[in-house]
């Protein structure tokens, strides 16, 4: 069994954009430049946009974070988006995901500009995407793409089984392991919350991509010998044993599932890490246009 650290790729990833930032330095030209909205002060939306900024500030790269009181209206919102759009010196930005209840998200991610969507959650992004085009990939299957690529998993011909058919994560999942490249080509099954006969379509997949945010769902009676499991999930659950009072568990029964596999991912230090790599790599990409 062979672990998918998804924490030391992204190291991997971060070392060789320093030195590609450090040369853009050393030539004069244009540092990339990501900037987050974050708005309301969710613990874990706090967490992940923290860990976002400070990848950047190692990096080398521009980093801005425009905090929004959980109070602010869908216009005001919309307004910050506006002006980092017109921004020229930010070359990409997110909006981290979920926002309060009174706005729209859907308004929210089609008012940024394609050109900046760096989280290739925009309706243009996908359709690049679906249709095979050079753009913004959604970052959190872009990493699962690029740590299967690098630990040279084999995909053509396997099948597939992806849980959970989300816009961010399942849905595009999906449809680049179809796509006609490496990785790709395989025969994908996309399960969800109807999905009948789930442990038996399991049993028959090379492949689980695990994204359906349930702790622990996919246990060691669903996954046959010598698969490949990607977990995606991350649940907070509360925990005495350790100082914050909370540990991150995946979807998968890992410690169970973890010796019937050929590559697995752990969680934390799997799927997470990688969703950073890709946004600094579309950063850089959105900087290069
Ligand atoms: P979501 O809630 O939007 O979607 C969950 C999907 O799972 C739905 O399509 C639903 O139909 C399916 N589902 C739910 N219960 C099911 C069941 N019993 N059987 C089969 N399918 C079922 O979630 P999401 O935004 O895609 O996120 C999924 C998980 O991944 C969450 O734990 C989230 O925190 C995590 N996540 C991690 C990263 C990362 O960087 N590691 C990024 C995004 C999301």
């Amino acid at each position: 069994m062979i672990v998918l650290d998804g924490k030391k790729t992204s190291e991997n990833i971060q070392l060789e954009l320093t030195e590609e930032v450090a040369q853009i330095r050393q030539k004069g030209g244009k540092i990339p430049h990501l900037a987050a909205i974050l708005v309301g002060n969710d613990g874990a939306s706090e967490t992940y946009v923290a860990s976002k900024v400070k990848a950047c500030e190692r990096i080398g790269y521009g980093s801005s974070l425009i905090r929004l009181e959980a109070s602010v209206s869908e216009a005001e919102l919309l307004k910050q988006i506006d002006t980092l759009n017109a921004n020229t010196d930010i070359d990409g930005f997110i909006v981290q995901l979920p926002l309060p209840k009174h706005i729209d998200e859907q308004k929210v991610i089609e008012r940024i500009s394609p050109e900046k969507d760096v989280d290739g959650f925009h309706p243009v992004s996908i359709g690049r995407m679906v249709l095979g085009l050079p753009g913004f990939l959604p970052a959190t299957p872009a990493g699962i793409m690029e740590l299967l690529e690098r630990y040279k998993v084999e995909t053509a011909g396997k099948h597939c089984v992806v849980i959970g058919r989300s816009h961010i994560v399942g849905s595009p999942m999906s449809i680049l392991l179809a796509r006609n490249a490496y990785p790709g080509n395989c025969t994908v099954t996309l399960c969800h919350s109807k999905t009948k006969h789930l442990k038996e379509l399991c049993l028959q997949a090379d492949i689980i991509i695990a994204a359906l945010g349930k702790a622990e769902f996919l246990k060691a009676d669903m996954v046959k010998e010598g698969a490949v499991v990607v977990d995606v999930g991350i649940t907070r659950v509360a925990s005495t044993e350790t100082k914050s009072g909370w540990k991150l568990l995946g979807d998968v029964d890992y410690t169970k599932v973890a010796p019937k596999c050929s590559f697995i991912t752990p969680v934390p230090g799997g799927v997470g890490p990688m969703t950073i790599a890709s946004l600094l790599i579309n950063t850089l990409k959105a900087s290069k246009k």
